[in-house]
């Protein structure tokens, strides 16, 4: 709880309660939920928090850098509260989005600015990529007979592409 209120403060906003509530629930939550999931997550132990409070609070985080906006095919606002940096990779097929350390890849630092006055805060990278369910389905939709996602077996010279993340 105080840990949340220290990073409340710490980026200039005042400790209410749903910001304390909604913090801690985003720095528990690692699925990159909607408002709306999060809303419903929180239902029972907070019914009085409201789904425009939560947008409002949100909408705070995010002008703060508290969390960040996760862009996606859809329209929904779906957020990330997860403090320590990291770049996402998001499957193409299934939209889901998954966390990748920074430590694994490391890059050179963004430029201070950019072109048309643009003061850079920071650096993201967005990997597209096909994830292992989608990608050992289009197998299995591929190839008939050979059932569940186990690894097929290695045909000599085989075309089995098989990406390594
Ligand atoms: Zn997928
Ligand atoms: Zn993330």
């Amino acid at each position: 709880m105080s840990h949340a209120v220290g990073r409340l403060r710490q980026a200039g906003l005042k400790a209410t309660g749903p910001r304390v509530i909604l913090l801690t629930a985003l720095e528990q939550n690692r699925s990159h939920p909607t408002a709306e999931l999060l809303y419903e997550s929180l239902q029972v132990d907070h019914p009085s928090l409201s789904l425009s409070t939560v947008y409002q609070t949100l909408d705070a985080f995010i002008r703060t850098g508290l969390c960040r906006r996760v862009s996606e095919a859809g329209n929904r606002l779906r957020v990330d509260g997860t403090p320590q940096d990291h770049d996402h990779a998001i499957c193409r097929t299934c939209g889901e989005i998954f966390d990748i350390d920074r430590q694994l890849l490391p890059r050179s630092a963004p430029p201070a600015q950019l072109p048309q006055d643009l003061m850079v805060t920071g650096l993201r990278v967005e990997y597209d990529v096909i994830c292992e369910a989608c990608h050992a389905m289009s197998d299995a939709q591929g190839s008939s007979g050979s059932a569940g996602s186990q690894r097929a077996t290695p045909s000599r010279g085989s075309t089995d592409r098989r990406r390594k993340s």
